[in-house]
């Protein structure tokens, strides 16, 4: 049984606005799913009507095959929400927070002390139990949110741009944790404006604009139709004597210590370097020059017409 079945979901706000133009959106349990788009393409209502927070205009929402109009209250104790704005409040020292949220799922409050020990020790946030919500740090404060949104135990978890914001290490141990509790079996949606991390993370892949799905596939997939790259190298100063071509490659010298080359899907990389080897460029890292996704990805969102499957 999916996790999520949305279809011809529409969201028309108040003002006439229609945000959600007749959405149809799959996700299977178990997956690892990004929900992609540029702002104001339809997310935040997407997942405010699947957490029952925006009412829809018309289709059909089911978690785990309970209808969100016939067994709200069923399908609601199958999802967990880690918003994009922190929500708690900030004067509860953190542990009651959990105990809390437990409390509202009608978890008696032995074992949501158990639960909240055990969520505030996987996100290592232990050791500040007794510290107010305010006085953490917005790395921790996001650990907080995601640690709330698991004490009831969802199998469906939902998160909106989980890593906005946050540096480099510990948008790292957040990748790690969920990657983790994915394994588990928890089924993980989440927004984000970081290709990297929807590249990173996720297995499947859908992409929104204007309020209708223009993408729905497989990581895998979507990468496959990435043709060609540039690989940025950087090498031993050589200020003179790399020509223009070497075989069949197009060398471009950006300084004396960076070379871009473009490959495309078809040739080598081992022969690549090989060849710079054989000319004597001695290689000190390589990169891509951009990220490959986010690439395809701007050039999906940006074409007026319908994508037809080529790039
Ligand atoms: P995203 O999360 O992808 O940035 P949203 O779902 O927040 O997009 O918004 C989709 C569109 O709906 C945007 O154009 C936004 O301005 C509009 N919108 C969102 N909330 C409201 C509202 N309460 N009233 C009118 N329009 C809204």
């Amino acid at each position: 049984m999916p996790a999520l079945e949305i279809n011809q979901l529409t969201k028309t706000y108040a003002n006439g606005f229609s945000a959600l133009k007749g959405i149809n959106l799959t996700v299977k349990s178990g997956d690892f799913f990004a929900l992609l788009g540029s702002n104001g393409a339809g997310k935040s209502t997407t997942i405010g009507i699947i957490t029952s927070l925006v009412n829809k205009s018309s289709g059909q929402v089911k978690i785990f095959g309970h209808d969100l109009d016939t067994q709200p209250g069923l399908a609601k104790t199958y999802v967990g929400l880690v918003p994009q704005e922190f929500n708690f409040n900030i004067f509860e020292p953190i542990i009651e927070i959990l105990i809390n949220q437990a409390g509202y799922y009608g978890i008696p409050r032995e074992e949501a002390t158990e639960r909240a020990e055990k969520y505030l020790k996987l996100l290592n946030l232990w050791q500040f139990r007794r510290t107010i919500g305010k006085n953490l740090s917005g790395g921790m404060k996001r650990r907080l949110m995601i640690a709330r949104a698991l004490i009831h135990h969802p199998k469906l978890l939902i998160l909106d741009e989980p890593t906005a914001g946050v540096d480099v290490e510990i948008r790292h141990s957040m990748w790690h944790f969920l990657r983790k509790i994915n394994k588990e079996g928890i089924t993980i949606i989440l927004t984000t404006h970081y290709i990297e991390e929807a590249e990173e993370l996720c297995d499947q892949i859908a992409i929104i604009k204007e309020g209708e799905i223009i993408e729905n596939t497989s990581m895998k997939e979507l990468l496959s139709r990435i043709k060609k790259e540039t690989l940025v190298f950087e090498i031993k100063d050589h200020s003179t004597g790399i020509p223009p071509h070497i075989e069949e490659y197009q060398l471009n010298l950006v300084n004396t210590n960076v070379l871009e080359i473009k490959i495309t899907k078809n040739q080598s990389i081992n022969h690549l370097i090989n060849t710079l080897c054989q000319h004597k460029i001695e290689i000190i890292s390589m990169r891509n020059k951009n990220n490959r996704l986010e690439q395809l990805f701007i050039d999906l969102v940006k074409s007026n017409t319908p994508y037809m499957g080529k790039l």
